[in-house]
């Protein structure tokens, strides 16, 4: 086999919380297009940190729809929850520069602090209240080694504008402190949080592009600030437009009739899906 000089890494970043839809397949499909037209690597990372919704059987259905739809990847696939001493290591170096504080407030001392319904998607959070946050300059508690004494949020630069250039979506820019504040970055339960464990995971596997749904623009700003406080490049971003259901409302898992299974058990094949992938959203 000739062995590929590209150096475009990509990665496919399943959740096992419930079957992959239309949506997650056409993401998955632009970014597996995007690798192969690179000549580079796709990697498939298994994100299974959410220990309340993770099923093992979600996992074997997730990579086997993908198998299904003829997604390849290479293996072996990358379990976020076999990666704890990784996020620790990571954890332990945003202590040791100050970038990261201990939080016991709940998130209804939060709700109730900006006194206002919060309406961002699962991977948003609101904004947290100045008043929270510690003194810059105040000794912060030690890390144990497991990480549960404490919650643990970054500490965003106040008014700074962060900017990128989706590959998709064309310039994009947020301002820290306004548009999200002080972000979670390690639960008590001993557990990284989404943004923390992908930024560690990008930057650990050296992806030089990611490709994921619109819904996650707004974790792209907490992600590049992570990237930045622990020395990594920024990959690219390509974030695909969300798929709508026929009501207008974005596609989620509790779709079921547009599962990859369900339409799979009426007797949809692989080629008719891809081909409606490739006239609504080409992925150039
Ligand atoms: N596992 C995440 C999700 O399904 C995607 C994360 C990512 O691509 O960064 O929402």
């Amino acid at each position: 086999m000739k062995k590929s000089v590209s150096t475009y890494r990509g990665r496919l970043a399943p959740s096992p919380t419930g079957h992959l839809h239309l949506g997650h397949a056409r993401t998955f499909w632009v970014a597996a297009e995007r690798a192969r037209a690179a000549g580079g690597t796709l990697l498939l990372r298994n994100d299974d940190l959410d220990a309340i919704r993770f099923r093992l059987d979600f996992v074997a259905a997730m990579l086997e729809d993908l198998r299904w739809l003829g997604l390849t990847w290479e293996e072996p696939i990358i379990s976020q929850s076999e990666r704890l001493p990784l996020y620790r290591a990571a954890l332990a170096r945003l202590h040791a520069t100050g970038q990261i504080f201990p939080c016991t407030r709940t998130r209804r001392d939060v709700l109730d602090a900006i006194g206002a319904p919060h309406e961002g998607g699962e991977n948003d959070e609101p904004v947290y209240p100045p008043q929270f946050r510690p003194p810059a300059d105040a000794p912060l508690p030690p890390l144990d080694d497991a990480g549960r004494a404490f919650n643990w949020r970054f500490r965003v630069p106040d008014g700074e504008t962060l900017a990128f250039d989706d590959a998709a979506l064309g310039p994009q820019s947020a301002i820290a402190g306004r548009d999200f504040g002080d972000f979670l970055v390690w639960r008590k339960d001993g557990v990284p949080s989404y943004q923390f464990a992908c930024a560690v995971d990008d930057a650990d596997l050296r992806i030089t592009e990611v490709v994921r749904g619109a819904d996650l623009i707004k974790s792209t700003f907490r992600q590049l600030l992570l990237l930045r406080a622990l020395g990594a490049p920024a990959p690219v971003y390509y974030h695909a437009p969300l798929m709508l259901d026929a009501a207008g409302v974005r596609l989620a898992k509790r779709h079921d009739a547009l599962s990859l299974r369900t339409l799979r058990e009426r007797g949809a094949t692989p080629l008719e899906i891809i081909a409606q992938f490739s006239f609504s959203n080409p992925p150039g």
